[in-house]
């Protein structure tokens, strides 16, 4: 993985960190595409050896492509096409104005490298690789795995868990989370007349275990702050994080390689919340949270994305 990785660097301090129209496109995907069949769910397929140039792993395998995949990837097809006006006017400070975030970034950074041209030509190269291979064959096919999504439900959840057996199985709690140097939960929770059980320390939450995770407070979230946390049946505690407009998963997975635009708690928040039809999430138990906390889809994205579902 390392050349991909290499192609990928993403430095936090320059580039802009905000949730790119893609990731919330593909979130209204699953949510349109529904709940996902356990037969659905590849076993073989080994993600570090895929590409275009191999055969599709549904085929291949004999199973059904969860329809939510089949518009996920339409939209990758959709977004790389819709992105090349940008290419056309990199030198355009006030047409890279409507461009997402991180391509803008790198379009200026083109506008001003040695040779703009090869360095634009380059540029497009990765993209096109972020949305041909990265996002479908690396990332979303790796997901919906009986090894990755397979893992958030047990047998008794059926053939196809819907949003009532996958909530019966991961809970979405209302926390209060507290940072390092606040008081102990439990005088928190008794000073604010809270039920203790939902209030933790951001050290005792999953995403404080690893490093490849983002704990909300390295994302700006300034502690004490009520979160939805999804609380799974694998053992982890993860609460989603406020950010850009929209909610972003805590786990190594999602945070290890920044090129991946979803996880298996992410799409497992998708199910749930296509079955409500709202892009926001339900607390399933503990303490209502804000509204902020749990707007898992931009509003503006949502507006526009979806009304070409066809295949
Ligand atoms: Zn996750």
């Amino acid at each position: 993985m390392s050349g991909t990785d290499a192609l990928h660097d993403y430095d936090v301090e320059t580039d802009p960190p905000a949730i790119e129209p893609v990731e919330h496109r593909i979130r209204l995907d699953f949510m349109a595409g529904g709940p996902i069949r356990r037969d659905q769910l590849l076993e073989k397929y080994n993600s570090w050896n895929g590409g275009p140039e191999n055969r599709d792993p549904w085929k291949q395998s004999g199973k059904a492509k969860p329809v939510g995949l089949k518009y996920a990837e339409e939209t990758c097809r959709r977004t790389f096409n819709e992105e090349e006006r940008y290419y056309e006017f990199f030198e355009d400070d006030r047409a890279l104005s409507k461009a997402p975030a991180f391509l803008a970034h790198r379009l200026r950074q083109c506008q001003s490298a040695t040779d703009p041209d090869e360095a634009l030509h380059s540029e497009r190269k990765r993209r096109a690789n972020w949305y041909r291979k990265l996002i479908p064959w690396l990332n979303l096919y790796q997901v919906l795995k009986e090894s990755s999504y397979g893992t958030l439900f047990r047998s008794s959840a059926g053939p196809q868990p819907n949003a009532e057996a996958l909530t019966r199985q991961n809970t979405l709690v209302g926390m209060v989370v507290l940072g390092d140097d606040d008081q102990t939960p439990s005088k928190y929770a008794r000073s604010h007349s809270l039920p203790a059980k939902y209030v933790i320390r951001e050290a005792d939450l999953s995403c404080s275990e690893s490093s490849a995770a983002a704990p909300p407070s390295e994302f700006g979230i300034e502690l004490p702050a009520p979160l939805l946390v999804g609380k799974y049946t694998t053992g982890g505690r993860y609460p989603f994080i406020p950010w850009s407009d929209g909610l972003v998963c805590s786990c190594p997975y999602k945070h290890d390689q920044l090129w991946r635009v979803l996880c298996k708690h992410e799409l497992l928040a998708a199910v749930v919340a296509s079955d409500r039809n709202s892009i926001f999430l339900p607390v399933t138990k503990g303490l209502d949270v804000p509204h902020r906390a749990r707007r898992f889809v931009s509003p503006d994205t949502s507006n526009r994305h979806g009304k070409w579902h066809t295949i």
